[in-house]
């Protein structure tokens, strides 16, 4: 059995020196039809009852892809208040957490750190050691003294610091802070992301991290439009699967996907039937009712935008249909090998 150990972990939240997550490193559970969930770039693991959050730890991810059904059964302590969390929840925080370093740490994959000085008041060239097509944020620690710091994107593989100088209130010292000119030694972190296109995950999980994308930048109903997608090629992944263990051709299963129609037919009727699961017993259903409403509503053009509370509501009901189909699909194969096993022994 493969219980993850309690290692270094690579990113903690206000953790500055943290190491970079390897852009490369994702690990997936591969049936023959191809990756249905992949974890890495994406998994922060977070607590709900104190939000302190870290990344996957390189152990962990090792166990998820040795055996991805035993890894979401595992327990998860938290770091900071010790409490224990199926490590599934955690996965589950960590990706619907509103904490804004949860949000970068799930919506980017590159993480890069480096050291530079500035002249307080001149511009300043960071040259990157590669190509990072969107800075999600840029976060300074001055040395010695402070200065205001902020950043401006130029390029793919570089970007510039600019600063200015801070004027000390009554009662400060203004020895605290640099003058103009003033040479200053910063550390910088930058978080960033790929090109969706790069990135080798299933589609289900680059069409849920865009829609977390979305939830943060305030574009509630592309986010809402996006959850329901997500989910919906989750539950054709798992379809297309079963058809493909099954023997049937690939363009079989994509006719009777093509022909069966929204979200609630697969749910309620292709998925119990061909796979033998379903969200009845999870209390999501009439929660994704109400989601694939207001996904309607923005598709047939009745409203042109949505509340924040509906996005989350839509973002957390699809990432947790997601993981409660994936974990009965997993229970599903494991029986069934075991099935297989036993008539050939026998
Ligand atoms: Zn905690």
């Amino acid at each position: 059995m493969c219980v993850p150990s309690r290692g270094q972990h690579t990113v903690t939240f206000g953790d500055d020196s943290g190491l970079g997550q390897d852009p490369a490193t994702s690990v997936g559970f591969h049936t023959e039809g191809g990756t249905v969930f992949g974890i890495g770039p994406f998994t922060l693991l977070d607590c709900a009852d104190c939000q302190s959050g870290t990344s996957l730890s390189p152990e962990e991810a090792d166990c998820a892809r040795k055996d991805m059904r035993t890894f979401l059964a595992s327990t998860w302590r938290c770091p900071s208040c010790g409490k224990d969390w199926p490590i599934q929840e955690a996965i589950i925080q960590g990706l619907i957490s509103s904490h804004p370093a949860a949000s970068i740490n799930v919506v980017g994959n590159i993480l890069l750190h480096g050291k530079t000085t500035v002249a307080t008041g001149i511009e300043s060239v960071v040259e990157l050691s590669q190509e990072v097509p969107l800075i999600l944020s840029v976060n300074f620690t001055p040395w010695g003294k402070y200065a205001r710091l902020g950043w401006v994107p130029t390029g793919e593989d570089k970007f510039i610091i600019i600063s200015s100088t801070v004027t000390a209130m009554a009662g400060q010292d203004p020895g605290r802070y640099a003058e103009l000119g003033e040479r200053l030694d910063v550390d910088w972190m930058l978080s960033g992301r790929s090109n969706w296109s790069d990135l080798d995950v299933p589609v289900w999980q680059i069409v849920l991290i865009q829609a977390r994308e979305q939830l943060d930048r305030k574009g509630y109903g592309l986010s809402i439009l996006s959850s329901v997608v997500a989910l919906e090629a989750f539950v054709d992944a798992i379809i297309t699967n079963v058809f493909h263990d099954a023997g049937v051709e690939k363009k079989v299963s994509d006719i009777v996907l093509e022909h069966t129609f929204g979200i609630s037919r697969k749910l309620d009727s292709l998925l119990p039937s061909i796979a033998g699961i379903s969200l009845k017993k999870s209390g999501l259903r009439s929660r994704l009712e109400h989601v694939d409403k207001l996904r309607n509503k923005i598709a047939h053009g009745e409203v042109a935008e949505s509340t924040e509370a509906e996005a989350r509501e839509a973002f957390e009901v699809s990432v947790r249909s997601i993981f409660h189909l994936l974990v009965q699909s997993l229970n599903a194969d494991a029986t069934h090998s075991a099935k297989e096993q036993r008539l050939r022994s026998e």
